[in-house]
Formats: structure tokens, C-alpha cells, sequence
């Protein structure tokens, strides 16, 4: 991917496309997707979501810190937990792969080459056990050699590096229902700013809500 440019955020489907309900409901901004923890096994009710996710820091990118990675993604995760009502929980370490079925309540963020014209910085896929009940979501970064990544707590970020909280944080938005915005569903000035903007330039922090 040439430096400078904007790398998209993808929000994959393995399911059924007829499982996704057509019609939306709006929150502010936000576009909700319609899927539902309740189905997930790790909730107590659907006014209680504990949603514990495992990673695999194992990747091909060099300059990924494998501990920095694990931190970003928890920072991220906090981010959404203060504001959402599911209270992410980091599970530990794990070898499974991201991106596939790892089973019911085994919620995978980690590595994965994705192809695309231009590749896409990273993919989230939710699984559902019958209509929209979530049973599974997973989230893989790309490892495409052409995408460099930064996981400082801090910065600077250099000209063409993303900053992988703030990726991290779009992530987790699908994780909690909501969908991409664009300009298909929101105004270009107002939404472009916006953790859900279906685009994230580089050497940009988007780390707030
Ligand atoms: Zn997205």
C-alpha cells in the first residue's frame, strides 16, 4: 500500500447473507447491525455481556511487538467496555487462528494475510448461532508486508505507519453491533471523523470515542 494513503477496514461475512436483517436501526451516528450477544454463551443476561477474547500475537509484520500488540488491543477493548455495556475481558495467549470458526465463545483477534486491491488493514467476522445471536466473533490484523503498522502506547507515527489501537478500536465497534459508516449511510463531514468511518488514514490516532 503507498505510503500516505487511507487503508480500508473490513467487516467480513462467513454467514449466511440472508441472516443480516435489511433493515437498520440508527443510534446517533452509529448504524447498528443488528446482531445480538444474547445467544453468546458468556452472557448472563442480555443486560450483562462478559465477552472474553484470546490473541494471537504471532505475526510476519516486522515491528509488531508481540506484548505492545496484546496491550493495544486490551487498550482498545477498555475503550468500548467504559461506554458499551459488554465488559471485554482479555483471556490470555492463544495459538488458534483468527478469521475462522474457533467454536461458540472462543472470540480470536489476530493475524492474518488479507488480499484486496488495496489490502484491507484488518477484517472482523461474526458468527451467529441461528438468526442474528452472536455465538463467536474474530478479528484478524493484516499481515500484508506492504502495510506497516505502529502498537506505541504513545507515537509518533510516521508518515504511512497506521496506528493499530485505533484499528483495533473500529474492530471492536463490530464487536458491539455497529456497523461501518459511510458515505452510503452518513455525511461525509460529519462522519469521516469517526472511529466507525469505513476508511483509516495513516499516521492518524483515532483512539477516542
Ligand atoms: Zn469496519
Amino acid at each position: 500500500m503507498p505510503k500516505g494513503t487511507v487503508g480500508l477496514l473490513a467487516f467480513l461475512f462467513l454467514i449466511m447473507l440472508s441472516n443480516i436483517v435489511p433493515a437498520r436501526a440508527t443510534v446517533g451516528l452509529f448504524q447498528l447491525s443488528n446482531f445480538s450477544w444474547c445467544g453468546d454463551p458468556h452472557v448472563v443476561s442480555c443486560g450483562q455481556v462478559t465477552v472474553i477474547f484470546l490473541v494471537n500475537s504471532n505475526t510476519s509484520n516486522p515491528g509488531v511487538d508481540a506484548n505492545s500488540f496484546v496491550q493495544r488491543v486490551i487498550d482498545a477493548a477498555n475503550t468500548w467496555k467504559a461506554v458499551s455495556g459488554i465488559l471485554f475481558q482479555y483471556g490470555g495467549a492463544t495459538t488458534r487462528s483468527c478469521g475462522v470458526d474457533n467454536g461458540a465463545g472462543v472470540d480470536v483477534i489476530g493475524w492474518s494475510t488479507l488480499a484486496g486491491t488495496p489490502p484491507p488493514l484488518a477484517g472482523t467476522t461474526p458468527f451467529t448461532f441461528s438468526g442474528n445471536e452472536l455465538s463467536q466473533v474474530t478479528t484478524c490484523f493484516n499481515n500484508d508486508s506492504s502495510i506497516s503498522w505502529s502498537v506505541s502506547p504513545t507515537g509518533p507515527l510516521n508518515s504511512g505507519v497506521y496506528d493499530l489501537q485505533s484499528d483495533a478500536l473500529h474492530e471492536f465497534g463490530h464487536w458491539v453491533d455497529l456497523l461501518d459508516l459511510s458515505i452510503n449511510n452518513c455525511n461525509l463531514a460529519e462522519c469521516s471523523s469517526q472511529v466507525m468511518w469505513f476508511q483509516l488514514a495513516s499516521a492518524t490516532f483515532k483512539r477516542v470515542l
